[in-house]
């Protein structure tokens, strides 16, 4: 084997380490990822403490896609957050802050988006 081979082959070993490097790096940002998350998953307010969503096993799954919105999954969870007991403060604060990403309030973005423009 020449020295430019043994050089070609370091390079790509080399190469592959640091792409195996850099995947486990963004798998570990994903895993610590601040997104998606629920008010109860960042939010200070006490109301957190008893919202629904604390703690589920799926965040992901109140940031519907758009052709996901018929799902059992996606009608689980809108369930689950209209019965949450927070229901009207998180609604609330998501109107106020404009949040309109995903379900929120027992109500997907476009709802709570309609509900603020309807407001005086
Ligand atoms: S209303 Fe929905 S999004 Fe808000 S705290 Fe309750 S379960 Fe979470």
């Amino acid at each position: 084997m020449t020295a430019i081979q043994v050089w070609n082959q370091h390079e790509i070993a080399l190469a592959s380490a640091r792409e195996a490097d850099a995947r486990a790096r963004r798998e570990q940002r994903q895993a610590n990822s601040t997104r998606p998350r629920r008010p109860s998953q960042h939010h200070p307010d006490e109301w957190t403490e008893r919202a629904a969503c604390r703690n589920h096993e799926n965040p992901a799954a109140f940031f519907p896609n758009r052709g996901d919105w018929r799902t059992e999954q996606t009608q689980a969870v809108l369930a689950l957050c209209r019965s949450c007991q927070v229901r009207s403060e998180c609604l609330e604060e998501a109107v106020r802050l404009a949040d309109d990403h995903g379900i929120r309030g027992g109500l997907s973005g476009r709802e709570r988006r309609q509900l603020r423009e309807a407001r005086p």
